[in-house]
């Protein structure tokens, strides 16, 4: 057996079904075992809101944990160590006091609690009536000041400011590079538009059957071999994938 990395959004896509997790589980921790595999979980949420709900879904212990929408990248969840080489590349062209001090002039805006917050990631609550002229008029007013800040919105409620460097692709590649793994043994897994980084460089891909709209469009203008839209949903789906692409038997 081969290693491959594997790496996988959380949130509806390895989770949603518990026993096709649990079945998947069993096989990734043997091909760990055995061949040094690597796991990688990505996630929107924060290191706490991961902790709570590892321990909630009887999760693996990853190899590494990308959270708080790429921001973080984290080496041996228990104890956990922030990768400091990651930190600095997200460092780069940013400026979190003075974008902190220009959004938050806008009384639309409403912070939200520091357990949301994190030295790259500065969120805020915006409703989605009035989302798209709050958040072109705030892209002016940083652009204006020579600010770049990636803007993401989601859930019709969160808006997160990131810095420009913020790509879990990119991530994914510093994780390649360090174990060592090619391209061709590297596999991504997601549901949502969110994901959509995962799946933009060489590595191969696995969308789930119950992907969101969003990401299915996506996929229909940008189909190549090495992406796969599973039949099935959720863990089911990415065991699916894994066959498909031979890093797992079929049977
Ligand atoms: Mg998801």
């Amino acid at each position: 057996m081969k290693p491959f990395l594997f790496v996988t959004d959380l949130d509806d896509t390895l989770l949603g079904d518990d026993s096709a997790l649990k079945a998947l589980n069993r096989k990734l921790k043997q091909h760990r075992q055995q061949s040094q595999t690597k796991i990688v979980y990505t996630t929107g949420r924060s290191f706490g809101s991961y902790q709570i709900l590892a321990k909630a879904k009887s999760l693996l212990r990853p190899d590494a944990l990308l959270t708080s929408v790429g921001t973080e990248i984290y080496f041996n969840a228990e104890p956990a160590e922030l990768d400091p080489e990651w930190s600095a590349i997200l460092a780069q062209g940013w400026h979190r006091e003075q974008i902190l001090a220009i959004a938050n002039a806008f009384p639309q805006l409403q912070l939200q609690p520091p357990s949301e917050q994190n030295p790259f990631k500065i969120s805020y609550y915006l409703c989605d009536p009035i989302a798209e002229t709050i958040i072109a008029q705030l892209k002016t007013a940083l652009a204006e000041k020579g600010f770049q800040v990636k803007f993401s919105y989601h859930a019709g409620q969160d808006l997160d400011l990131l810095p420009p460097n913020v790509d879990k692709g990119l991530a994914v590649k510093l994780l390649r590079s360090k174990w060592q793994l090619a391209t061709s043994r590297t596999v991504t897994c997601g549901d949502s538009e969110s994901d959509i980084d995962l799946f933009s460089g060489e590595e191969n891909g696995i969308i789930v059957g119950n992907a969101k709209p969003e990401l299915l469009q996506w996929y229909q203008e940008n189909q190549r071999q090495s992406l796969y839209h599973a039949q099935k949903a959720f863990a089911a789906g990415i065991l699916e994938g894994l066959q498909h692409f031979a890093f797992l038997p079929k049977c």
